[in-house]
């Protein structure tokens, strides 16, 4: 049975116009090359496992809520301005997404630093400024789920479980 905390989580992906097909399609792309035959049915997979990790459900809740009160203008300064225009050197967006990096080790890091530099398909959506939606946090917790769910799949693919 699903709890609260995920149930929760995978509405406020879909509200915010992420897809498991979306974060399974960044998998793909990562991992492509490494493993030729590579189904999206496998992609979905882990991206399902990862998304039903404690650790990342509560990292996906504080992100999304973070970046809504921020649209609304609910943020305090100078809080609200860092997050409304995305400021560089802000940072605590990417170390929450850590937190999601590190569920399956070491490995994430590298998928993540590389995927969130080329941004590819849902990433280039969600770092479109003219949006007029904020996605200081979300952008980074789908490339740390995408990282995660390589990892994953790397691992089982070297036969551990
Ligand atoms: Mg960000």
């Amino acid at each position: 049975m699903m709890n609260l905390s995920e149930e929760t989580a995978r509405k406020w992906l879909h509200e915010r116009g992420v897809e498991v097909k979306d974060l399974a399609e960044l998998v793909m792309f990562l991992q492509q090359k490494y493993h030729p035959n590579l189904t999206l049915d496998t992609c979905v997979e882990h991206v399902e496992k990862v998304l039903s990790k404690r650790e990342v459900q509560n990292a996906i809740l504080t992100g999304i809520q973070l970046d809504r009160l921020a649209e609304k203008k609910m943020l305090e300064e100078p809080l609200q301005s860092i997050l409304e225009v995305d400021e560089g050197l802000y940072g605590v967006d990417e170390i929450l997404a850590f937190s999601i990096v590190n569920v399956y080790g070491s490995i994430g890091f590298t998928n993540y630093g590389y995927i969130d530099k080329l941004k590819p398909g849902i990433l280039e959506k969600l770092n479109d400024k003219s949006s007029g939606l904020c996605h200081t946090f979300l952008d980074d917790i789908v490339g740390a789920i995408a990282a995660a769910a390589s990892s994953r799949l790397a691992h089982s693919a070297a036969g551990e479980s």
